[in-house]
């Protein structure tokens, strides 16, 4: 966190753990935990648990530690652990000492099972998962108990050391938690605890064939971690009771408190790995980073600034129940950031040909431009003028209303930082109609843009010299879905239904001011009149590649103003 940024006002969660402090519970430490799957690249909703468990930690002078939940091996993948670390700090966190994987504990966690056997707390299910869910019964109706539910203890261990030793087939016997089939939650109907999975593991290799679930393993290792608070999204609110039986059963070394929350949504984008891992899959975008993806990778190759996300997360807070956020309000937070930090620059998009006749040919003039209006310490660049520049098609009109401020016949406009320019005339291709140049004059006494006799000139229009100017490749995004919910599917319906086709528009070549040549990747621009833009890694310096981070027009402000 930058110290620019204030601490989030008291929600639930901070209240509940000041009081825990206050009360003096775990002799008033704050330990807190980020537990990613690494199955995938994280997104902007991981970022809001990212921003709480690591933030709260922070303002308790506690530690937050970032626990690999890899209990999975036949999803998970080292490439994920490696991109997840590089996320969390690219966002702004740091774990220090504190990295931890579930994997880790994976003998500690046996030891634990075969004490729950012992206890005659947990038994070895020889039911299918489908006889098993069969018998599970519904919200208004009791589960029917396993014909295996009163196995000896003895035999249950001879069992699961069975299971452990590599004896019997993967599907054909799981270890079960012996609580309740008659629970009105159903997660304490006898959960499956372990189970046994031929794959090698991307930090274990085949020394284990049986896996825990995430309930045993999550809490335990909350519990072997001495975490105080456990942060968790709504969905795990059913667990809880699971989360306390495992820990109350076991004399774990601590009981972590564990906390749910609301999780983040935003409109237009689908939040899920199991989504995004489908559109990348099968290329619908061009991988995890493409800057259409809600993935953190994603959104850094956009050009959105960590600092707009941790923003949002800390605006929208935190709560109990759901809630969607606005996309416009994060696009709000991009530009509140960019709009302090991004350089000006200038660049034509649709270019049209503007030759000023009363300039020699030959003659470049060097303009001074100003790099950040908000920013004077970034200073001033030299901007090559010459007698044929490119300017906006659209800031062209033939003949236009009265209102329009820019470039027509007869009418004078400012050139950003140059000249005052009148247009004398311009040409048309007879077979099509466009309009192919314009022409104009310039008034030499009026260089960096102001009339000496104090006439007043309302248009100011960008454009660079046709001479200096680079070929860039500019692409323009738009949402990866036109619904603002992808995720809500009508029956039968695929998510790719969705899919907006015109995500991506690829201008190419669009001209930029020569400096930018330079630019290095990730770094964010303002396009002057345009928008926000970021130097893509695809890019050369000869032929450089600008993505739109976001447009100029503060949609938000101007809903919340009606
Ligand atoms: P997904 O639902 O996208 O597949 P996940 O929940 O399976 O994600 P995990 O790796 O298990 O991904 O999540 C790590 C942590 O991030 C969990 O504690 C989870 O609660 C939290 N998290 C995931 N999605 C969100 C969200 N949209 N808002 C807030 N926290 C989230
Ligand atoms: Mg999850």
């Amino acid at each position: 966190m930058s110290a620019g940024e204030s601490v989030p006002a008291g929600d639930f969660i901070r209240q509940r753990i000041r009081d825990d402090v206050a009360a003096g519970k775990n002799e008033g430490r704050v330990v807190t935990r980020f537990p990613p799957e690494p199955n995938g690249y994280l997104h902007i909703g991981h970022a809001k648990s990212i921003c709480l468990n690591f933030g709260v930690a922070a303002e308790y002078s506690g530690r937050c530690h970032l626990r690999f939940d890899d209990t999975n091996p036949s999803a998970e993948d080292i490439e994920y652990v490696e991109a997840i670390r590089e996320d969390v700090r690219w966002l702004g966190f740091d774990w220090g000492e504190h990295l931890y994987f579930a994997s880790d504990y994976y003998p500690r966690l046996y030891e634990f099972a075969l004490e729950l056997i012992r206890k005659g707390k947990a038994f070895v299910c020889d039911l299918s998962s489908e006889q098993m869910f069969e018998r599970r019964g519904t919200l208004t109706e009791p589960g029917i108990e396993s014909p295996f539910r009163g196995r000896s203890a003895e035999e249950n261990l001879a069992l699961f050391e069975g299971m452990r030793a590599g004896e019997f087939e993967a599907g054909s016997r799981v270890l079960r938690a012996k609580i309740d089939m008659g629970s009105s939650v159903l997660t304490m109907r006898d959960p499956v605890l372990y189970r046994i999975l031929r794959a090698t593991h991307h930090r274990t290799g085949d020394d284990w064939c049986i896996y825990p679930l995430y309930d045993f393993a999550h809490g335990l290792s909350d519990a072997l971690e001495g975490v105080t608070h456990s942060l968790c999204t709504l969905e795990f609110a059913d667990h809880r009771p699971l989360y306390d039986w495992i820990i109350q059963q076991l004399d774990a070394p601590r009981h972590p408190q564990q906390i749910v929350f609301a999780p983040l949504n935003l409109t237009y984008l689908a939040l899920s790995k199991r989504v995004l891992r489908r559109l990348v899959e099968e290329g619908h975008v061009r991988g995890w980073d493409d800057p259409r993806m809600p993935t953190l990778r994603g959104l850094r190759r956009r050009g959105y600034p960590p600092a707009a996300i941790r923003n949002l997360c800390r605006e929208v807070g935190v709560a109990k129940r759901d809630a969607t956020i606005q996309l416009a309000q994060l696009e709000h937070e991009v530009r509140a950031d960019l709009n302090r930090s991004a350089s000006r620059a200038m660049a034509v998009l649709r270019p049209l040909r503007l030759v000023i006749e009363t300039v020699p040919e030959g003659e470049v003039d060097e303009l001074d431009a100003v790099n950040n209006p908000e920013d004077e310490s970034q200073g001033t660049r030299k901007v090559p003028f010459s007698r044929v520049v490119y300017i906006e098609r659209d800031d062209f009109l033939e003949d236009p209303p009265k209102k329009f401020f820019r470039l027509a016949p007869g009418r004078e406009v400012r050139l950003r930082y140059a000249y005052l320019v009148t247009c004398t005339g311009f040409s048309v291709d007879p077979d099509t109609g466009e309009v192919v140049e314009v022409r104009c004059s310039h008034d030499p006494a009026s260089r960096g843009g102001n009339a000496p006799d104090g006439r007043k000139v309302r248009g100011t229009i960008h454009w660079v010299s046709a001479q200096h100017a680079l070929e860039a490749e500019v692409r323009l995004y738009d949402t990866l879905f036109t619904r603002e919910d992808p995720l809500d599917l009508a029956e039968g319906e695929d998510i790719t239904a969705g899919l907006n086709p015109d995500s991506l528009e690829v201008v190419n070549p669009a001209y930029v001011e020569p400096s930018l040549g330079q630019a290095e990747p990730g770094v964010s621009l303002q396009f002057e009149r345009i928008g926000y833009f970021v130097a893509d890694p695809d890019g050369t310096p000869e032929r450089p590649v600008f993505n739109r981070t976001v447009t100029l027009r503060d949609t938000w402000a101007k809903l919340a103003k009606q």
